[in-house]
């Protein structure tokens, strides 16, 4: 699963992309023009458990981010420079909110409003054209053998169709599992989860204020906003903790930007994190919502989906509470859980199984 980041020249998705990844772009591994980084998803409650376990390793979950070329706006709509963002599970869009002389903007000014209005508008076109000659496609397929099942799909692209010609992106639009399976492969680009960072200036307050009414209204359609100065944030990347720590105290914050970017782009992903944890490792493993014990078990190793036997699990919350295993095991606070039980968010689990 990745995500793509993707944005207008110079608003800064390269400095994103290195906060994320740890990675210079110019440097990252890439393929067709596009760079590929690993990012650490930053979870406190992993923090937390490696104070309780004190293992001799730590391991976060980890996301794959790529970096396409910059959208250029009016390329020539729908052409072979937007699959690469075909390709993702999710977009994180940078949006440009910070003023800087010496940062040339391609639209001449500094308007994150308009700059979400282009990009999306350039998915939409794509995506509708998309549809056009998928419809086409159909009905000539119709007339020379009549289909049930190509019917169904008439009437799915025809519903996209009209949306996207009302200017609405897809995935503000109901589909049914079904319906989905029959769009999924097209890949449409307004159908994705969307993260927008509106990257600010200096004064991320005076910002937040500014720009209220333009991130409700993305909230309110379902996006993910995430306000971030990534020249802040590049400078706390450089610092060691204890100086990083002051710099964060000053203003005002509790954690770095990125590390809640890093959050949303996992979740936006549809996943959710169990733990393992003992004096070995303490790790977060990422599965799909929905997931069973079992399945759970196959990520960590395919032997222990094939003998699962029982998940003993816990809830983060219960065993922080509880103070330690030990505490929480005495106060009988540990579930068996058989092959049906879902997988919670948060869930420290032991696998029992045979081999
Ligand atoms: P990209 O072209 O979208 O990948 O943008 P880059 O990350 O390369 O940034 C473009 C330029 O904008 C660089 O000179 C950055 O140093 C600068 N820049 C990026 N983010 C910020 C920011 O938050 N504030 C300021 N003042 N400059 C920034």
């Amino acid at each position: 699963m990745n995500l793509g980041l993707i944005g207008l020249p110079q608003v800064g998705k390269k400095t994103v992309f290195r906060l994320l990844t740890g990675l210079v772009a110019e440097k990252a591994p890439s393929k067709d023009g596009i760079s590929y980084g690993i990012a650490t998803v930053r979870d406190p409650r992993i923090d937390a458990l490696s104070a309780m376990f004190s293992p001799k390793k730590t391991k976060y979950a980890e996301i794959e981010i790529a970096l396409p070329p910059d959208i250029q706006p009016d390329n020539a709509r729908g052409a072979a420079w937007l699959d690469p963002i075909r390709r993702t599970d999710a977009i994180i869009h940078v949006v440009r909110a910070f003023a800087s002389d010496h940062v040339f903007h391609i639209l001449n000014d500094v308007n994150p409003a308009r700059d979400i209005e282009t990009v999306e508008l350039e998915f939409l076109f794509a995506d509708l054209d998309m549809t056009e000659r998928r419809l086409e496609r159909i009905n000539k397929e119709l007339r020379i053998k009549a289909s049930p099942q190509k019917e169904k799909e008439k009437e799915v692209i025809t519903r996209c169709h009209d949306q996207l010609q009302a200017e609405k992106p897809l995935r503000n639009v109901e589909f049914s599992e079904e319906d989905m399976k029959l769009i999924r492969s097209l890949q449409f680009l307004t159908l994705k989860p969307m993260i927008t960072v509106i990257n600010v200036g200096e004064d991320i307050a005076a910002a937040q204020k500014e720009h209220a009414a333009l991130a409700a209204e993305l909230s309110a359609r379902g996006d993910t906003v995430v306000f971030l100065s990534a020249a802040i944030e590049q400078e706390l990347s450089e610092l060691d903790s204890a100086e990083r720590q002051a710099f964060m105290d000053d203003l005002g914050i509790t954690e770095p930007a990125s590390h809640r970017l890093s959050r949303s782009a996992f979740e936006c992903l549809g996943l959710i994190s169990f733990f393992t944890c003992g004096p070995d490792e303490v790790r977060a493993w990422p599965v799909t919502a929905g997931s069973t014990a079992p399945q759970a078990a196959g990520k960590i190793h395919s032997d222990l989906e094939r003998g699962f036997i029982r998940a003993e699990t816990i809830s983060y919350d219960a065993l922080i509470a509880a103070g330690s295993e030990k505490a929480a095991k005495e106060a009988k606070l540990h579930k068996l859980n058989g092959k049906d039980y879902v997988v919670q968010d948060g869930d420290v689990i032991e696998i029992r199984f045979n081999v």
